[in-house]
């Protein structure tokens, strides 16, 4: 079964023009997709619906196999962990070290002292992070930062990774760079939608586009590209 589902999705933020109509999509788990569009175009509002950031107007989302309309309150922070995800700008913790940004993703659920100590230097190695592990933040360059995001998006092995603009912004050498990292978690079995704008990189990449134009889906083609829709 598909690991996300939209079932005639529409979402109104308020009255007139929706910010997605009619959607219906389903994503297979091991899947690597891009959602591609231009500003406006409703990406954003997709990932938030799969964060059950917000409620869709009509329709339904399956995410993990789950109806995130029947999840109750109480249940949302632990769904949303369940899942990897990463944003544009980061958003790491910025008073704490490499070590301690992941280490916390765990450490927010619990996860005992000895595995921690084992799974976040295996994660931060895997990233080609191990000699930073006692920087801030601040003290590394913005590829670095994003190494560090998805560190702590993957330290708990989550089946579905989440990434809203990845490299927006990054250079192209450190976009291409978390690029295959992102291709390499794909290979090893993570489910992975990336949200972009970075037509070069949908271009060369051959992964299944989504193609979103006002809201509503254009296109969805397998080994697709960024332009070819537009
Ligand atoms: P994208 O991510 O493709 O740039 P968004 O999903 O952010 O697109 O936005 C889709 C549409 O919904 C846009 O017209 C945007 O202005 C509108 N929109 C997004 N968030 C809100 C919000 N919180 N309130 C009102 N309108 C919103
Ligand atoms: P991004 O570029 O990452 O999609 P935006 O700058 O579009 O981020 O949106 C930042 C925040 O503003 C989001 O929480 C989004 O929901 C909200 N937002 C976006 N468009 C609108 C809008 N037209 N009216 C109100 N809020 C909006």
């Amino acid at each position: 079964a598909p690991v996300i589902v939209f079932e005639n999705v529409s979402k109104a933020y308020q009255k007139g023009t929706p910010a997605i109509s009619n959607i219906n999509l389903q994503i297979r788990k091991g899947e690597f997709v891009f959602i591609v569009g231009s500003s406006g175009s409703g990406k954003s509002t997709m990932i938030k619906l799969m964060l059950k950031e917000i409620e869709p107007t009509n329709g339904k989302v399956y995410v993990n196999y789950k109806d995130l309309s029947r999840l109750r309150r109480g249940q949302v922070a632990k769904y949303r962990r369940s899942l990897g995800v990463v944003f544009q700008n980061f958003r790491l913790l910025k008073d704490r070290n490499v070590y301690e940004n992941v280490a916390f993703a765990q450490r927010v659920i619990e996860t005992p002292n000895r595995i921690i100590r084992r799974q976040v230097p295996a994660i931060l190695s895997v990233m080609g992070l191990s000699d930073k592990h006692k920087s801030l933040p601040s003290e590394l360059s913005g590829g670095e930062q994003q190494r560090v995001a998805l560190a702590r998006a993957l330290v708990n092995n989550p089946i579905i990774l989440l990434a809203d603009e990845p490299t927006g912004n990054l250079d192209p050498k450190n976009s291409w760079e978390i690029m295959r990292l992102l291709e390499e978690i794909n290979k090893r079995g993570t489910t992975v939608v990336v949200v972009t704008h970075n037509s070069d990189i949908v271009d060369k990449m051959q992964k299944r586009v989504i193609t979103m134009n006002k809201g509503i889906l254009i296109s969805d083609e397998q080994k697709g590209g960024y332009t070819r829709a537009h």
